[in-house]
């Protein structure tokens, strides 16, 4: 069947505004060229991330009326504490208001400076609040990540023979703790084999590292687990989620991602005397323990969320949605990363715009002309995002110029997902006609949220 079903039915609505090309053109003119700077309501089909923007479940809405505010033991809160032990298994939990605060705080109490925390690929924030502590944030992506087109079951593994390396380079007492991130959010959303995760928390525990890990799409990973390694295919979502966890020390998540919240994260180990000093830090940034941040109705919520999320049928449909978008702009030609992966589709802007070089930043290109076609909204991830050390001011291409169409939760039809394939490759068949782009404002860090562009003549 062609059809995908969405597994629920929609009770409530919010209209998207139509507007034209024509109107969009002056849209993204006033914006300074840049995506992040356009008023949501002028986005037809906005899919710049999937962080925090999933649709809540009727059981979502009605647990947040029974949330409990009380600052201190609130019944939320042991609502909360019961859902993530449930899946993650871990000792201790503790509330944050987002993924990033569980990382500064793990970071904080665990990297000096001179340390180097290794992982498949940190999401920017990881890899941020690593530095912000004094530390080396390392990537060790597996070598089948390279080739975009190659369609292979876990390209979001590790490189565990590079991370034998590094230990042996720097020494076990320079690494405070071990990350992998699951699915590999910034390598393509790809996903990690339970093969790997075994052997790097072997690797960790054989030198007495802590292992964790980052579990924003623990859920997708467990899926594509399910679906693609050897010995899973008639285990539960959950079960394969807890034996993921039950090889790691902690995580950390953003309960914006695999917990259908819009907002809200947590830290969770099984450490006592670290457990105790990342509290003392939580009190002094986040909030008291039993809250962390968080009003007791957001607890509610991911709560309820948690248990959501590895319902088989809702992790068939998102997996299946996402492919279908790759499947779909491939068919029609349109150059992008294979095989999909579970929360967002890569256009390969490299292939797209071969004409336009990486300085002349083909992935805003891309990405502005797709606005202006479609009304699509995606994110550069390339040269612009990458390609200029702030510290240096030196600039050079990236080594990856695309455009990620991230899918929120529960949120679009497959008609709407239609129509994305639909516009994307109209593009596609008047890229010749595409020209590159210049910067003529940009900050000294993190440009891609503020810089203005032109297009360059010619
Ligand atoms: C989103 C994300 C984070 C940070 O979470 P926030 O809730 O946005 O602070 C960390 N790691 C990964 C892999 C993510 O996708």
């Amino acid at each position: 069947m062609k059809t995908i079903i969405e597994p629920f039915r929609i009770k409530t609505v919010e209209p998207i505004k139509m507007t034209t090309p024509e109107v969009r053109r002056r849209l993204i003119e006033a914006a300074g060229y840049n995506l992040f700077k356009l008023p949501a309501e002028d986005v037809l089909i906005d899919l710049l991330t999937d962080s925090g923007t999933s649709a809540m479940s009727a059981a979502q809405w009605g647990a947040l009326m029974q949330g409990d505010e009380s600052y201190a033991g609130a019944r939320s809160w042991y609502r909360f504490e019961r859902a993530v032990k449930n899946v993650f298994g871990f000792e201790h939990v503790i509330p944050t208001h987002q993924g990033r605060a569980a990382e500064r705080i793990l970071f904080g109490v665990m990297v000096k400076p001179g340390h180097v925390v290794p992982s498949n690929t940190h999401f920017d924030t990881t890899r941020a609040n690593i530095e912000f502590a004094g530390g080396r944030a390392v990537d060790l992506p597996s070598p089948s990540a390279k080739d975009p087109a190659a369609r292979l079951p876990f390209k979001g593994n590790m490189d565990t023979a590079a991370l034998e390396r590094l230990i042996a380079e720097v020494g076990p007492e320079k690494i405070p703790v071990i990350m992998l991130t699951v699915t590999n959010n910034s390598g393509g959303g790809q996903p990690v084999s339970m093969a790997n995760i075994r052997e790097v928390a072997a690797i960790a525990h054989a030198h007495g590292i802590p292992f964790y890990i980052d579990a924003c799409r623990f859920a997708e990973n467990a899926y594509f687990i399910k679906l693609r390694e050897p010995g899973y295919d008639a285990k539960t979502p959950l079960e394969i989620a807890r034996e993921m966890f039950s090889y790691a020390d902690g995580a950390t998540m953003s309960a914006k991602k695999d917990a259908f919240a819009n907002i809200g994260g947590f830290l969770t180990t099984n450490d006592d005397e670290l457990a105790a000093a990342e509290r003392d830090l939580l009190i002094l940034t986040e909030g008291f323990p039993t809250y962390g941040g968080l009003a007791g109705r957001d607890l509610e919520a991911i709560a309820v969320g948690l248990e959501e999320v590895l319902e088989e049928d809702y992790l068939h449909y998102r997996t299946v949605s996402t492919a279908h978008v790759a499947d779909g702009l491939e068919a029609a030609g349109v150059p992008v990363m294979l095989p999909a992966g579970g929360h967002a589709v890569y256009l390969d802007a490299k292939r797209f715009l071969p004409h336009v070089p990486p300085l002349e930043y083909p992935g805003q290109a891309l990405a502005v002309e797709l606005y202006i076609e479609g009304g699509i909204r995606g994110v550069e991830i390339g040269t612009v995002m990458f390609g200029k050390n702030p510290h240096t001011g030196e600039e050079r291409p990236a080594a990856w110029e695309l455009v990620r169409l991230a899918i929120p939760r529960r949120v679009y039809t497959q008609s709407h997902m239609d129509y994305v394939i639909e516009a994307t490759a109209q593009l596609y068949r008047r890229r010749e006609e595409i020209g590159g782009m210049r910067i003529v404002q940009e900050p000294k860090f993190l440009r891609h949220f503020s810089a203005e562009f032109e297009w360059i003549e010619g």
